[in-house]
């Protein structure tokens, strides 16, 4: 089948078990999500001739549940990126509009599920990167509590910020593919008990009669008119439907974006120093000592995004500086953490509008690292605080373009999003 909008980086047909909840549905599976005999790239040079001897466990919880893994998604370098332009082997497209990105780091997931490509697509989210392609494909996303699906055969970004979570076309769809990957898991010790013996698909009813809503003012006030027309819109359907709608303050998400990206680049500096071209990547046989040919393997084969992440990472860790940035974003963290705490002894979820902007144009963003990071402000507190949110899709824009709502509810609350979800999905 032809890619048309460079969504795969690799097409394959892993046929799973002949019966299960899934058996006929196919899959898609980002890049980063390792895969037995498939080549798994985190749209890294680095990594281009890469074939993982293992699969993550939520591949062989795909596969046992009767689902056909039908390729690997092309994603922003390593997960990092919010538009998927990042990628060593070139930008998806956006099915929607062709003109424009599909989001990021889980470009290709969404891209795949919005064309049509595959029933339902796996991401990863470490500070968006599940919602934000979901939210500008229009299809839905889930990004699940801290814990409640495994991360063992995921390349690591930011271990203690990120989840794998699915896209589908519908809420419904999302629920039934997090329902067969939620659950502990042996091999990675952060996993919880809840979700053992989880019910989402059956959640998602749509049923808001007597929700309370919490609107966070400081993550729709940045928004775009067009956005937040339609996210306006959309909390009148939730009034229509019983739900109350109020407005509550979050006066730490002002620090997000800066916390978020000092942890993000600070673990990913760590994370990242395995790529070294002999325990795992790309060497290009490089001659010289050690160090030299360490250096020239990673200059050669990790992009610029990439690069400039590990040098202000380890920066923000080093001796003398370790205290002024790392220690200080975790403080922020904490506060982020409460915050949201504390509103959620009033409300049931939190609303806001995904992504407070609308699909830009391929190219326009790249370029502008510090525009591209701001994009991320209603995602990554999220992140930082553990929680479970989903996007789902609220309306188009006057041009057509899709704008994503995003419920966020206290951890281990998947049930009440994906049933608050299921009204507008
Ligand atoms: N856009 C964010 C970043 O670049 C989030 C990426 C992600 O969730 N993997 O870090």
């Amino acid at each position: 089948m032809a890619d048309a909008h460079n969504a795969f980086v690799t097409r394959v047909k892993i046929e799973g078990a002949a019966e299960g909840p899934l058996s006929g549905a196919t899959v898609a599976v980002k890049d980063n999500i390792s895969t037995e005999g498939v080549r798994t790239t985190c749209g890294s040079e680095m990594l281009a001739d890469y074939v993982p001897p293992y699969d993550a466990t939520v591949v062989s919880r795909l596969t046992d549940a009767g689902a056909t893994i039908v390729g690997k998604t092309n994603m922003d370098e390593f997960g990092m990126g919010t538009t998927t332009e990042t990628s060593a082997f070139g930008a998806t497209a956006n099915p929607v509009d062709e003109e424009r990105v599909p989001g990021g780091s889980s470009g290709g997931s969404a891209a795949a599920v919005a064309a049509g490509e595959a029933d339902y697509a796996l991401g990863s989210d470490t500070g968006g990167s599940v919602r934000c392609p979901a939210a500008f494909c229009g299809v839905v996303g889930i990004k699940p509590t801290y814990g409640l699906v495994s991360r063992y055969g995921l390349v690591a970004y930011a271990n203690s910020l990120e989840q794998i979570g699915p896209l589908a076309p519908t809420v419904e769809g999302a629920a039934e593919l997090l329902d067969v990957i939620a659950g502990p898991d042996e091999h990675d010790a952060t996993t919880h008990n809840a979700g053992a013996s989880s019910d989402y698909a059956a959640a998602a009813t749509g049923d808001v009669d007597g929700l309370t809503i919490g609107v966070p003012t400081e993550l729709v006030e940045g928004a775009d008119d067009e956005v937040r027309r339609v996210f306006e819109g959309a909390l009148d359907a939730y009034r229509d439907a019983g739900a109350e709608v109020e407005d509550v303050s979050l006066p730490s998400v002002e620090y997000g974006v800066a916390a978020y990206y000092v942890i993000a680049m600070s673990e990913a500096s760590s994370n990242l120093a395995r790529f070294d071209g002999v325990r795992y990547g790309e060497s290009g046989g490089f001659e010289g000592n050690w160090n030299e040919s360490f250096a020239e393997t990673r200059a050669e084969t990790l992009g610029d995004e990439v690069k400039r992440r590990i040098l202000l990472g380890t920066y923000a860790l080093s001796a003398g500086y370790h205290n002024k940035y790392y220690k200080q974003a975790q403080e922020a963290r904490a506060w982020v953490r409460q915050d949201f705490e504390e509103a959620f002894a009033d409300v049931d979820v939190l609303a806001t509008p995904t992504m407070p902007v609308l699909p830009p144009k391929l190219g326009e963003s790249v370029d502008d690292p510090l525009q591209m990071y701001l994009m991320d402000a209603n995602t990554v507190p999220v992140n930082l605080a553990n929680l479970p949110a989903i996007s789902v899709p609220a309306g188009e824009s006057d041009e057509g373009l899709p704008v994503g709502l995003q419920l966020v509810g206290p951890k281990f609350g998947e049930e009440t999003i994906i049933d608050a979800a299921a009204l507008l999905g």
